[in-house]
């Protein structure tokens, strides 16, 4: 095999600190010499927050965070960090609360600390996305890409059980579309591969209750290489869908990523034997379909979009746009009929084809 490709590893300081976010969070806000902090958060404990918050040079508290950041949400935090004079943002929550510190830092270029909440991965990519009237813009910036992500398992215990599953599920989905992504190259596919190997067993350790903090470290684990690889890698055909789907119907994040994975895959892996041989391997299954779908039954994974508010009578509309965005090197080519019948699967929530 020869290798033809250019890879570009993004530049992070990566911190795992259980029980400490407050510590390490103080010390890498100091590292890029941050003397005025805005802290904006969405998730976890008013106690946990306010720990954070005791031990840093705190300017600004925003809490007005919206997911898929919608244009007027991005531009009251502007606001708030305009005023603020603020030199640094502390983001602590989900994809939300690290997209709306994108949105500021997209602007200002100040630098983001980053405290994940969830298993969505924002932390880890220089992709930003907007909302402006059910339109969801995204582009890549390097001012966006935090910093510092500061890991601290503590913080999603308080994370709602089918919650965990979701974010989980559309961290497994980085890792997927990560290996026929447009850009994506072997070292992608390598990163991609550890991380559905992450994400099953911490996933299996979340929902049997005996993994506590060592299950959601290994999902953190997961999900952090799920997020580079996907960074590197590029939208596939499955994050065309989602987003989509989410901006035309405002749809729970997460969870549409999880009911629409195992139809991408079902579709994509015959024309993908590479890719299907490593998802396969990571999952210690027969087929790459089959490992997915073994671990779905054992979270208990959401199965159909109509549970989540998207109109049956919504398909046929996303399907122009959703062809229009699906990258040309999808490992198959993909017609009219193949993305209906595959919407109207995933919204009924019936067994991928
Ligand atoms: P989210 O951040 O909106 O969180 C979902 C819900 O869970 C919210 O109500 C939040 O307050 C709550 N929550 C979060 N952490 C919690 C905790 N520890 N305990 C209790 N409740 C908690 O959703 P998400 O799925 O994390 O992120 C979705 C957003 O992130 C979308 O807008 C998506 O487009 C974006 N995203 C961006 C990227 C990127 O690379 N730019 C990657 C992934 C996701």
């Amino acid at each position: 095999m020869s290798f033809d490709f250019i890879h570009e590893t993004l530049p992070q300081r990566v911190v795992f600190a259980r029980g400490d976010a407050p510590g390490a969070v103080a010390a890498e806000v100091a590292a890029v010499g941050g003397t005025r902090a805005m802290l904006i958060h969405s998730g976890p404990s008013a106690e946990q927050v306010e720990a954070v918050a005791a031990q840093l040079p705190l300017a600004v508290r925003h809490d007005d965070v919206a997911m898929h950041v919608p244009i007027e949400v991005a531009e009251r935090a502007r606001a708030a960090a305009r005023t603020g004079d603020v030199d640094v943002l502390v983001s602590v929550g989900g994809g939300s609360a690290t997209g709306l510190a994108k949105a500021v830092a997209l602007r200002s270029g100040v630098p983001i600390v980053a405290v994940p909440t969830t298993y969505a991965g924002s932390e880890a990519t220089n992709v930003w996305g907007m909302t402006d009237n059910g339109v969801k813009t995204t582009g890549t910036d390097r001012r966006v890409l935090p910093t510092s992500i500061v890991y601290d398992a503590t913080l999603l215990q308080s994370l709602p059980a089918d919650l965990s599953v979701a974010s989980g599920l559309n961290a497994l989905a980085h890792c997927v579309d990560s290996m026929w992504g447009p850009r994506a190259d072997p070292i992608d596919r390598a990163l991609a591969e550890e991380g559905i190997r992450g994400l099953r067993a911490g996933m299996i350790g979340l929902v049997d209750g005996a993994g506590g903090l060592d299950a959601i470290e290994q999902t953190l684990y997961g999900a952090y290489l799920a997020a580079v690889s996907f960074a590197s890698a590029g939208s596939g055909m499955h994050h065309k869908i989602c987003h989509v789907l989410g901006g035309m119907y405002d749809l729970p994040h997460a969870q549409t990523h999880a009911v629409v994975l195992p139809h991408v895959l079902a579709f994509n892996a015959p024309g993908a034997p590479e890719a299907a041989a490593r998802i396969s391997r990571a999952f210690g299954s027969q087929t790459a379909v089959a490992g997915l779908a073994a671990l779905r039954r054992a979270v208990s994974a959401p199965r159909a979009l109509k549970d989540y508010g998207m109109p049956g009578e919504g398909i046929a509309a996303a399907v122009p746009p959703i062809l229009a965005a699906i990258p040309t090197n999808n490992p198959k080519p993909v017609s009219t009929d193949d993305l209906t019948a595959l919407l109207r699967a995933a919204w009924e929530g019936d067994e991928p084809r």
